[in-house]
């Protein structure tokens, strides 16, 4: 059977073309970069030339930039590295209520060592209150963390003027920009951002390869300590094929993405139009305009989103309750809960995210099957009254 794949905040197939721009790094050309002899140069060369293609991708300097395993590394890298080389400054961080676990975890981590955490809440649409913010600065904050876009509900943070507060109280600013790129252009000198972090698997490069933008003049201590590579920033033999593979995504990207958004964003719409024509019982999450254009989270009343996705999974149509990386518990997503709404309605969620590789077609069968089985589930469900 042929699956209809609705899950691409969670991860994306590779491009061709990207698959191909990796293989020569993987047999042919193999040599690791830090050794000394003359086939390791060009090695070198790509990883540079990638490099620059990145940081004008992100309207960056090439030496602003630092190749990771993904997102999770650069958020770790950025929050850790940041609390640890200003602790003396003090040890206050803000985030928000919505974050992901990447995030999240590493300032439950650093609680541990001292750190205090302010988490911002969110308005019902999922945007972090400004207000709140500029409230929960204290004098010994050293960084905000809040992400330029949410996974499970696609809401899109006013970035720049979370920057301002930032700047304004001379406090470092770092945001998640993984689900961001790759979807909407971006410049990181317009938003002004000290850190960013982004990852490749989210737009069509391999799992396992991720950035992060430091500003220039931005102290931080690594987080991988070892050999000395990417000018002793980051440790480690280089993820050639990856980072490859990342350059070749983000040209692809660049050319690409703004007929992609015109794409996707009518097949979300018309998802969204059949859900609601053919479903009773049912609301949208997250901002209705300043949202990522492929994505599309609904709460279907009186019954569980486990049992849909589980019952579409049998018709080979796959989608998300709740993030991928909680997929697995069946506690109810922190980001619904975040936003107000009542906990057997985020218990009754679905992500739907779309993706390049998406067609009307599929769309259509989707539209055509959902709403029997949301019947089905329903006329089971204790949680249905009458
Ligand atoms: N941040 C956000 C918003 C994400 O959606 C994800 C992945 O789901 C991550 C961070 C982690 O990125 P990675 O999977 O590259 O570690």
């Amino acid at each position: 059977m042929n699956k209809i794949y609705l899950d691409y905040n969670a991860t994306t197939p590779v491009d061709k073309r990207v698959f191909e721009s990796m293989k020569p790094f993987l047999n042919e050309e193999y040599f690791n970069p830090s050794s000394a002899y003359e086939s390791s140069q060009n090695i070198k060369d790509i990883i540079e030339d990638s490099r620059k293609t990145i940081a004008d991708f992100i309207g960056a300097s090439k030496s602003e930039i630092i190749f990771t395993s993904g997102g999770t590394e650069s958020i770790n890298h950025a929050i850790k590295g940041i609390a640890f080389a200003h602790q003396e400054k003090g040890k206050h961080i803000i985030t928000s209520s919505i974050e992901h676990h990447a995030v999240l975890s590493t300032c439950k981590f650093l609680k541990k060592f001292g750190f205090k955490i302010t988490y911002i809440p969110v308005d019902n649409l999922g945007i972090v209150k400004l207000d709140m913010l500029e409230k929960a600065i204290r004098k010994d904050t050293i960084l905000i963390s809040i992400m330029s876009a949410n996974n499970e509900i696609g809401t899109i943070q006013p970035i720049k003027e979370i920057q301002d507060i930032a700047q304004k109280n001379n406090i470092l600013y770092h945001t998640d920009a993984v689900q961001l790129t790759g979807k909407i252009p971006y410049n990181v000198k317009d938003l002004k951002v000290d850190l960013l972090s982004l990852s490749g698997h989210k737009f069509y490069c391999p799992k396992g390869i991720g950035v992060l933008y430091i500003k220039k003049g931005t102290h931080l201590y690594p987080l991988i300590h070892g050999g000395q590579q990417e000018k002793r920033k980051r440790a480690g033999t280089e993820n050639v094929a990856g980072i490859a593979a990342i350059a070749k995504g983000v040209e692809i990207a660049k050319d690409e993405m703004q007929e992609e958004k015109k794409t996707i964003f009518s097949l979300k719409e018309q998802l969204k139009k059949n859900i609601i024509e053919k479903i009773p019982d049912i609301s949208f999450n997250g901002h209705p305009s300043k949202s990522l254009y492929n994505t599309l989270n609904v709460s279907f009343k009186y019954i569980e989103g486990e049992s849909i996705l589980t019952l579409l999974d049998f018709e080979g149509i796959l989608v998300s309750t709740g993030s991928a990386c909680n997929s697995d518990s069946l506690e109810a997503s922190h980001v619904l809960l975040a936003t107000g709404i009542e906990k057997v309605d985020a218990h009754g969620s679905i992500r739907f995210s779309l993706g390049k590789y998406n067609t009307k077609e599929e769309i259509d069968k989707v539209s055509d099957m959902l709403p029997d089985i949301i019947k089905k589930l329903r006329k089971m469900s204790p949680l249905k009254r009458d």
